[in-house]
C-alpha cells in the first residue's frame, strides 16, 4: 500500500518533468522562429514550415506519450483499493528490482532452490562416458540376468498392444497413404475386433481416424464407439498427429492436440488418457506438460539417445514421474514409460534380444511380405513345438521385466503401417493366443499375458505400484540430441527445409490473430445484433470452416515428417500447399472480420468473396516463393490503411508499405494527427533502385489487439524525410543507381574503420568490409564484442562413410570452414529518422543489421535478417555465427519449443553434431554482467561450441540419403528467408543451481521483443477505386495485459448441436510467461505486471465483458465445476501460475 502511494508520486513526478520538458520545447520551438523570421525566398520558407511541421509532431508525440502517463497514474490510483486488497492488475512501471517481494514470475526461481530431488537428465550427461560397447544381443544393451524365482509371489503380468504406426505423410501424401493403407487398417480393425473381444488396438492418429470416421456408415460409427466403450480400441494422446517435439512452437502443440480431443468428444463422447509417441525424433517435457494439461495420466516415449535408454534400464528408471524443471510441485509430474531398445518394431519390443523377438512377429512368416535380417524365420505356433516357443519368448519377457521396478510389462506389437489386411490379424492372433493359452496353463511359469491397451496396463502398473507402497523416481529435463546408433545424431532436422519452418510459423502467427479477430468479430456482432448473426449478412458459418481447415492445416504440419522436413518432395509440396492455401483463406476471414469491426455503419457491410473491400498489403503467388509487397498508387485523395495489433500489448511499430511516390503522408485517420514517415528505396538490385516504386515507413502506436485505420496519402515533393545511402565495396567503387536518393561512397580514409549506427539505447559497429557486426555498445556503459561469421559444414566424404541427410549431422572431420567468396561483398548502409541498417549482399546470402530509432522496447533490439541461397552447393551447410566475449563457460541456453528455457552443456566428450539443440524461439549466453540473447521467427538448430559463441544453421543442402526410410537427400532447397532479434542486457547475480542444472527464464524485455518479432502487425489496404466510408479504430482492450501474461489464443469452439458452424463459447488461453529478474534494461521495460497469482479476468479484458468464464483443462475437455460462492460474485477472481498456461471456457457478451 505504502509501496503503492510512492509509486504513484513517482509517476507523478515523471508526468510533471514530461510537462516542463513540453513547456521548455514550446520555448525553443518560439526562439527558432525568431531566430528565422519569415524569408521572402520560397524554398527557406518550406524549409522552416517543415521543421516546424516535424517540431509540432513531436510534441504530438510528446503529448501522447504524458497522456499515457497519465492514464497509467490514474489507473495505478484505481487500483489501490482502500481495503488494501489489489483487485486484479497491480501496474507498475518501475523496475522489478525495486520490490521488496520478488513477483510471482521471478519467485519461482527462487522456490526451486529447494526443489531438487530426483533425477536431473543434466547430470545424467555429464556423467555418461558415451563410450557405447558392444553390449551382446542387446547390442546398446547390456546382459540381463533373472534367477527365475522373482516372478514367484508377483506373477509378470504382460500387455501385447497392438498397434499401427500411420505417418500422416512421409514416403506418401496424407491422402495416399489413406487410400493404401490407413483406410484399410481401419476397416480391418474394427472387423477383427468385433469378432473376438479378446483382440485389442490403439490408435494415435485422429487426423486419419476422423477421415475414415466420415466415410464410414452410423452402424460401423456404433461399433466403433462399442469397441471404445469396451476398452477393446483405446486412442491414444489423442492429437490431431503424434507431433514434432523439437521444431514445432506449443501454440501449435497445444491446437494440434485441442483439435483432436475436440473431434474425440464430440464424435466419440470420450477422453483420452494416455500418451503415445514412438516415433519422435527426441523428446520434449513441454509435450509432457501440454498432455499432463489436457487432462492425461500416462505416455509412452521411445526415440531417446541409446545411452541414456542404458542408463535408466540399469537404474530402473525407465518409468518415471516427468516434472517441469521450473515446478517446485509435484502438480506438473506425469507418469512416462520409455521404452528400453531401438526401436518400436515388434524385434525391439518383446526383450533384448531382437533376433528372438523377431520370430515372434508372426506377419514375418514365410510366405508373407517381410522377412527377418536376423535369418531366423519365426515359426507358426503348433502343439509341437508351443512349449519349445513359450519358453523361448517367456525369457525374453523376464529379461525385459528386469528393467522395470514392477512386474508389469508393456509389449507393443506393431509396426509402421502395420495391419493392413485382415490376415495379418490372423496370424498375431492365433499364433499369439496359443502361446497365451500356454501360459495359462502352466501356473508354475507365474507369467499371464493377453492383448491389451495402454489404459489396461497403466492401470495394472497403478495398481501394483501402489499395492506395494511403491512410486516412482522424478525426473527433469529433456530427451534432445537423440541418437539411435554409434555417432548419429539427429541434429540434422533441427533446420532441414527451414524455408518450411518458417512458412510454419507464418502460418501460426496468422492463424492466431485470425482466431482472436474472429472471436472478438463474432462478440461484436451478437452485441449489434442480438444472437440472431444471420442478420449480419457476416459469412460466420463459412469463415468457420475456413478456420477449422486452417487448424487442421497447421495441426497436420507439426506431424513428425512435416515441420521436421524430412518427408520426400512430393509430400513437402502436398503440405506446402496446404500451408498455402490455408494462408489465403486465413486472409479472407481476416479482411472480412476487419471491414465488419472498422465499419461506422454496420448497414453497409456486404460480403464480396470476389473482391474484398480491405486486401493485404502483400501477395504471396504460390507455397514455395515469398511474400511480395504490392504498390500502393498513391494520390491527394488518402487511401486508408488498416493495421491489426495481434498481440495484447501497446506496441510502437514500423510499418512498413510500398507507394508508387517518392512523397507521401501518413495520419492517423481520427485524430488527423500525421505519423513520421522515412522513404527509402525500394532495391530492385543491390546497387539498382527502382525509379517507380518506394519504402514507405512510417511509426504507428498501436494499441492491443486494435485495429487503426490510418489515411495515407501524396505529399508534395521533397516533404518526406528520405533514407541516406553509403556504398562500399572492397576493390572497387560500385556503380549505384538511385536517382532519388543520396549516395555516397566512403573515401579511403573510411574503409579502415568500422562502421558506427547508433539510437538512444545502444551503438553497434561494423566491418566497413563485410558490413558484419564486431561490437555492441549499450547506454548504459556495457561494450560486448560481438562478431558475426558466416562458416560452411560439409559432410563426411570417405567412401562407406555415413553422410548427414535430412536426419543426421554429420559434419566432416575438418569442422567449421570460413566462408569466403572471390567477389567482395556490397556493403550499403541506410541512414534515416526512423531505422537505419546495413546490408551485405554476399553471394549465397544477403544480411541485414537494423536499428531502429525508438523509444519503448523496439529500439532496445537489433534486427538481423538474412535472405539464403545455397541452390549452388553441394553437401553444404551454412552457419552463421556469434562470437562473443560473453564468458559464459560451456554452458548456455535454448528454448523448448517456446515455451520454456532449457540449459544446454557443450560436452567435449560428445561428437560436434551432439552438441546441436533445436532453437524454436530463443537462445542465450550469460555471465555475471551480461546476457546476450537471441530471439527468432523461426525454428533452427543451434551451439555454443566455444565459450562466448552461438551459432545457427541456416541452410542444408544434401545430396544423399541418411538411412532411416526417407530414401532421398535435401535438395528443394529455396530463397529462404530466417529474422532475428539481437538483445544484449545488463546483469545482476547468478544463475540459480537447481539439481545442478541452473532454471533460467528470458527477461521481459526479451519476452515482449519475441512477441512483437512472432506476431508482426498485419497491413490491410482498402482498394484504390474504393468509395470513402466511414471506419472507426477498434480498440477492445482498454490497456494492455500484463507483460508477463500472454494472449496465446481465443478459440471459437465448434456448435455441438450443430457441428461445422462457431458456437457462442471461446477458448482463452492465458499463459504467464516465467521471467529472468536479473537483467536490469535501462530504463526498464513500461508495462505492468500483477504482483499477485491472482488475476481478475473482467479487469484485465475490459471494457469486453464475459457472460461467463469457467476454467477448463488445457484441451477444454474438463470443466472445472463452477464454484456456487464464484458464480454470484460478476468478478471472478482467477488463479495464473507463473510457467503455466491457463485455459477458460467463456462467453464474450
Ligand atoms: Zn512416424
Amino acid at each position: 500500500m505504502k509501496r503503492g502511494r510512492v509509486f504513484s508520486l513517482l509517476i507523478g513526478g515523471i508526468f510533471c518533468v514530461a510537462l516542463m520538458s513540453l513547456y521548455r520545447m514550446l520555448e525553443v520551438m518560439q526562439k527558432v522562429e525568431h531566430r528565422h523570421p519569415l524569408d521572402t525566398h520560397d524554398q527557406q520558407a518550406d524549409q522552416d514550415l517543415s521543421r516546424l511541421q516535424q517540431k509540432i509532431e513531436r510534441l504530438e508525440s510528446l503529448l501522447s506519450d504524458n497522456n499515457r502517463l497519465v492514464a497509467m497514474l490514474r489507473d495505478s490510483l484505481l487500483l489501490q483499493k482502500p481495503d488494501g486488497r489489489v483487485g486484479g492488475a497491480n501496474i507498475s512501471s518501475g523496475s522489478a528490482h525495486n520490490s521488496a517481494k520478488p513477483i510471482p514470475g521471478c519467485r519461482l526461481a527462487e522456490e526451486l532452490k529447494d526443489g531438487t530431488d530426483g533425477v536431473q537428465l543434466l547430470d545424467v550427461y555429464d556423467l555418461l562416458p558415451f563410450d557405447n560397447p558392444d553390449g551382446g544381443a542387446w547390442k546398446q544393451g547390456f546382459e540381463i540376468s533373472y534367477r527365475g524365482d522373482e516372478w514367484d509371489q508377483q506373477p509378470l503380468e504382460v500387455f501385447l498392444v497392438p498397434h499401427s504406426h500411420n505417418d500422416p505423410g512421409w514416403l506418401k501424401t496424407f491422402d495416399d497413404y489413406y487410400q493404401d493403407q490407413t483406410r484399410h487398417i481401419l476397416d480391418n480393425m474394427l472387423t477383427q475386433l468385433s469378432l473376438d473381444d479378446r483382440k485389442k488396438m490403439i490408435w494415435a492418429e485422429i487426423s486419419y481416424f476422423s477421415k475414415w470416421w466420415n466415410g464410414i456408415d452410423e452402424q460401423k460409427r456404433a461399433m466403433v464407439k462399442r469397441l471404445v466403450k469396451a476398452g477393446q480400441l483405446e486412442l491414444v494422446t489423442g492429437g490431431w498427429v503424434m507431433p514434432d517435439e523439437a521444431n514445432s512452437h506449443y501454440f501449435a502443440l497445444l491446437d494440434q492436440l485441442i483439435e483432436g480431443h475436440q473431434w474425440m468428444q464430440t464424435h466419440l463422447g470420450v477422453k483420452p488418457s494416455n500418451g503415445w509417441a514412438i516415433d519422435p525424433f527426441g523428446h520434449s517435457p513441454s509435450m509432457a506438460y501440454l498432455l499432463k494439461g489436457a487432462g492425461l495420466r500416462n505416455m509412452v516415449v521411445q526415440r531417446v539417445h541409446y545411452a541414456v535408454k542404458k542408463h535408466f534400464a540399469r537404474q530402473q528408471t525407465l518409468e518415471f514421474l516427468w516434472r517441469q524443471s521450473w515446478d517446485s510441485s509435484p502438480r506438473s509430474d506425469i507418469t512416462c514409460h520409455m521404452m528400453p531398445f531401438y526401436s518400436y518394431d515388434v524385434p525391439h519390443t518383446c526383450g533384448p534380444n531382437p533376433a528372438i523377438c523377431c520370430q515372434f512377429d508372426f506377419h514375418r512368416l514365410a510366405g508373407r511380405r517381410v522377412y527377418c535380417p536376423w535369418k531366423i524365420p519365426p515359426q507358426p505356433i503348433t502343439e509341437q513345438n508351443v512349449q519349445e516357443r513359450a519358453l523361448l519368448l517367456l525369457d525374453q519377457y523376464r529379461q525385459k521385466s528386469r528393467l522395470f521396478r514392477s512386474p508389469v510389462l508393456l509389449v507393443p506389437l506393431g509396426d509402421d503401417f502395420r495391419y493392413t489386411e485382415s490376415s495379418e490379424w490372423e496370424v498375431q492372433s492365433t499364433n499369439y493366443q496359443k502361446l497365451f493359452d500356454y501360459f495359462e496353463q502352466h501356473p508354475e511359469l507365474h507369467v499371464k499375458a493377453r492383448f491389451g491397451t495402454l489404459s489396461d496396463y497403466f492401470g495394472a502398473l497403478q495398481r501394483r505400484l501402489s499395492s506395494a507402497g511403491m512410486s516412482l523416481p522424478t525426473l527433469r529435463g529433456d530427451f534432445f540430441t537423440y541418437a539411435d546408433r554409434d555417432d548419429h545424431y539427429w541434429s540434422g532436422y533441427f533446420t532441414s527445409r527451414p524455408f518450411y519452418k518458417r512458412l510454419d510459423r507464418v502460418l501460426e502467427a496468422s492463424l492466431r490473430a485470425t482466431e482472436i479477430l474472429f472471436s472478438l468479430t463474432m462478440a461484436e456482432i451478437r452485441r449489434f445484433h442480438g444472437d440472431g448473426l444471420t442478420a449480419a449478412g457476416y459469412p460466420a458459418r463459412e469463415h468457420f470452416q475456413k478456420l477449422t481447415e486452417a487448424r487442421r492445416n497447421l495441426a497436420l504440419f507439426q506431424h513428425h515428417d512435416a515441420v521436421t522436413g524430412t518427408a520426400r518432395d512430393p509430400v513437402v509440396i502436398d503440405y506446402g500447399n496446404r500451408l498455402f492455401h490455408s494462408l489465403m483463406n486465413l486472409r479472407q476471414v481476416l479482411q472480412s472480420s476487419a471491414h465488419w469491426l472498422l465499419l461506422f455503419d454496420k448497414s453497409q457491410y456486404h460480403h464480396d468473396q470476389s473482391e474484398y473491400f480491405l486486401q493485404m498489403d502483400e501477395e504471396i503467388s504460390a507455397h514455395d516463393t515469398l511474400p511480395q509487397k504490392k504498390t500502393i498508387t498513391l494520390s491527394d485523395k488518402p487511401r486508408f490503411l488498416v493495421i491489426f495489433n495481434p498481440t495484447e500489448q501497446l506496441r510502437t511499430s514500423v510499418i512498413n508499405i510500398v507507394v508508387d511516390s517518392l512523397d507521401a503522408f501518413v495520419t492517423n485517420s481520427e485524430t488527423g494527427r500525421s505519423l513520421p514517415v522515412q522513404v527509402s528505396a525500394v532495391w530492385a538490385e543491390p546497387n539498382r533502385a527502382s525509379k517507380t516504386n518506394f519504402q514507405l515507413s512510417f511509426v504507428a502506436e498501436i494499441p492491443p489487439l486494435a485495429l487503426m485505420v490510418y489515411h495515407v496519402t501524396k505529399a508534395p515533393a521533397g516533404s518526406a524525410p528520405r533514407t541516406s545511402y553509403t556504398v562500399h565495396r572492397r576493390g572497387d567503387s560500385p556503380t549505384v543507381h538511385a536517382d532519388n536518393f543520396q549516395v555516397s561512397h566512403l573515401k579511403a580514409s573510411e574503409v579502415e574503420a568500422p562502421v558506427s549506427l547508433r539510437n538512444s539505447h545502444m551503438e553497434i559497429w561494423s566491418s566497413a568490409e563485410t558490413g558484419l557486426l564486431q561490437k555492441l555498445r549499450l547506454m548504459s556503459g556495457l561494450v560486448r564484442q560481438l562478431r558475426v561469421e558466416f562458416l560452411w559444414y560439409g559432410t563426411r566424404t570417405r567412401v562407406n562413410q555415413d553422410k548427414s541427410g535430412a536426419y543426421l549431422f554429420l559434419p566432416g572431420e575438418e569442422g567449421a570452414q570460413p566462408y569466403s567468396s572471390s567477389e567482395a561483398p556490397l556493403v550499403r548502409v541506410s541512414r534515416g529518422p526512423i531505422f537505419s541498417d546495413i546490408t551485405s549482399y554476399f553471394r549465397h546470402f544477403t544480411h541485414t543489421v537494423r536499428l531502429f530509432h525508438m523509444e519503448g522496447h523496439a529500439g532496445k533490439s537489433l534486427e538481423v535478417s538474412n535472405l539464403v541461397d545455397i541452390r549452388s552447393e553441394n553437401n553444404r551447410e551454412l552457419v552463421m555465427r556469434f562470437v562473443s566475449d560473453v564468458a559464459n563457460g560451456n554452458c548456455f541456453y535454448s528454448d523448448l519449443n517456446g515455451f520454456q528455457m532449457q540449459q544446454r552443456r557443450t560436452l567435449a566428450k560428445l561428437p560436434l553434431q551432439a552438441n546441436f539443440y533445436p532453437m524454436t524461439s530463443s537462445a542465450f549466453l550469460q555471465d555475471s554482467t551480461s546476457r546476450v540473447t537471441l530471439l527468432s521467427a523461426q525454428s533452427q538448430g543451434v551451439a555454443s561450441l566455444r565459450p562466448g559463441e552461438l551459432e545457427l544453421v541456416l541452410d542444408r543442402r544434401l545430396q544423399q540419403d541418411d538411412n532411416r526410410g526417407l530414401g532421398q537427400g535435401v535438395t528443394d532447397n529455396k530463397l529462404t528467408p530466417s529474422v532475428y532479434h539481437l538483445l544484449l542486457e545488463d546483469r545482476r547475480g547468478g544463475a540459480q543451481e537447481v539439481g545442478g542444472a541452473a532454471v533460467q527464464h528470458l527477461s521481459l524485455l526479451a519476452h515482449l521483443t519475441s512477441l512483437a518479432l512472432c506476431h508482426p502487425p498485419i497491413t490491410m489496404v482498402t482498394p484504390s477505386n474504393s468509395q470513402l466510408l466511414k471506419l472507426s479504430h477498434f480498440l477492445p482492450l482498454g490497456s494492455s495485459l500484463p507483460c508477463d501474461v500472454h494472449l496465446l489464443n481465443m478459440r471459437t469452439l465448434d456448435d455441438v448441436q450443430e457441428p461445422g458452424s462457431p458456437s457462442q463459447q471461446v477458448a482463452l488461453f492465458l499463459h504467464r510467461k516465467g521471467f529472468d529478474c536479473n537483467s536490469a534494461p535501462h530504463p526498464p521495460p513500461t508495462c505492468k505486471w500483477s504482483a499477485q497469482d491472482e488475476v481478475n479476468l473482467d479487469d484485465l479484458f475490459s471494457p469486453l465483458r464475459f457472460r461467463s468464464i469457467r476454467r477448463s483443462s488445457l484441451t477444454l475437455l474438463y470443466d472445472e465445476e463452477p464454484n456456487s460462492a464464484r458464480q454470484q460474485q460478476p468478478h471472478d477472481i482467477t488463479r495464473l501460475r507463473p510457467m503455466e498456461i491457463s485455459a477458460f471456457r467463456v462467453q464474450m457478451d
